[in-house]
């Protein structure tokens, strides 16, 4: 089965992003659309239709990593606040339809894979990967396994406290890591600056027409890098609660790699150097202890998809637990176990 591609899916709560993905993890198709995020029925339907888009004989099984609370062992996607998903049977819903070996994940756990087998965490045991959008993803892998949680819940970085009573979540608390070490946080900030009519935001707000609200995070990034000071503090003040929460992680999981992945990483040493002096100075038992190194993600934009993918064409080379997972549809399940019977009987031979 080597040499034989996967498809990726990678459904945020502003688009989704497929893309036909090779076991090195290069992308050879993508498409991109916005998630419609009215009903369910819609949803689904444009799911479906860029899997249509991009599949070809070519393509083994999918991955989808999804923004939502997975069921892993059932299959299902059992809530989300960003994509209208409640419940759903998604795996067999997928593998029915499409007739094709289904993996579901949540799409931090997907990026951390993309990350820890193919990019930026390769050879490392135990990661944390991070990825910074909208609010911050997060994903575990200790002892070179996924860390889930009982419920699927772990990793969910983002709504750690950080700031008691600071800047109100869409999550209902206030406080919240992602309200200051996200895409959105540095957005509202450079926002909230240019607005206040401060001489410092003039350069930043000439770039994007004199409108504040025009402000996006790659505006900022692109200011920084051309050494605009503004965007440069910016970036810095992001960073610095980045590193902050990282040792709070770094103190719960003792990792040996933080990968920072996410559109804010485009940013490079501008967030990543800030982030490191901060980690280095919250870090607990810093002095006596291994410091977990802090990089930029490979993959950026594409780990999602890429771990997707992964996660779907590993399960379909190696099947050890896709019966009890359901993660064939069942004309494929039988054709497998008959593989996996003669293959048991050719070993037992060999050995005999
Ligand atoms: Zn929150």
């Amino acid at each position: 089965m080597t040499g034989q591609r996967a498809l990726g899916v990678d459904v945020g709560g502003t688009k989704i992003l497929a893309g036909v993905v090779d076991r090195e993890g290069e992308v050879s198709r993508q498409s991109e659309r916005p998630t419609p995020v009215s009903t369910q029925d819609e949803f689904l339907a444009a799911v479906d239709e860029v899997v249509e888009g991009l599949l070809d004989h070519d393509v083994q099984a999918i991955g989808f990593g999804l923004c939502s609370t997975i069921d892993q062992q059932a299959g299902r996607a059992v809530s989300s606040v960003h994509i209208p998903l409640h419940d759903v049977d998604f795996r067999a819903r997928m593998s029915e339809r499409f007739n094709l070996p289904v993996a579901i994940d949540n799409d931090g756990n997907a990026a951390a894979i993309a990350e820890w087998k193919l990019g930026a965490g390769q050879g490392a045991s135990h990661i944390v990967a991070l990825t910074l959008g909208t609010g911050i993803g997060g994903g575990i892998v200790i002892d070179g396994v996924v860390q889930r949680g009982r419920w699927g819940m772990a990793g969910e970085f983002g709504h750690m406290v950080v700031v008691p009573d600071g800047r109100r979540c869409e999550c209902g608390n206030r406080g919240c890591w992602e309200q200051y070490a996200s895409g959105n946080a540095l957005v509202r900030d450079a926002r909230a600056l240019a607005r206040t009519n401060s001489p410092t935001a003039y350069q930043l707000l000439e770039t994007v027409g004199g409108d504040p609200d025009n402000i996006t995070g790659p505006d900022v990034t692109a200011a920084a890098i051309q050494g605009e000071p503004t965007s440069v503090e910016l970036l810095a003040d992001v960073g610095t609660w980045l590193g902050r929460g990282i040792a709070n992680l770094a103190a719960a999981l003792d990792p040996e790699v933080v990968v920072i992945g996410g559109g804010v990483s485009a940013a490079g040493d501008l967030l990543l150097l800030p982030a490191q002096r901060a980690f280095s100075r919250t870090l607990t038992g810093r002095g006596f202890r291994e410091e977990a190194r802090l990089v930029l993600a490979r993959f950026r934009n594409d780990a999602g998809l890429i771990g997707a993918a992964d996660l779907a064409r590993h399960a379909m080379i190696e099947p050890p637990d896709s019966a009890q997972f359901g993660f064939w549809p069942r004309r494929r399940q039988r054709r497998a176990s008959k593989a996996r019977r003669r293959r048991e009987s050719l070993r037992a031979r060999a050995q005999s």
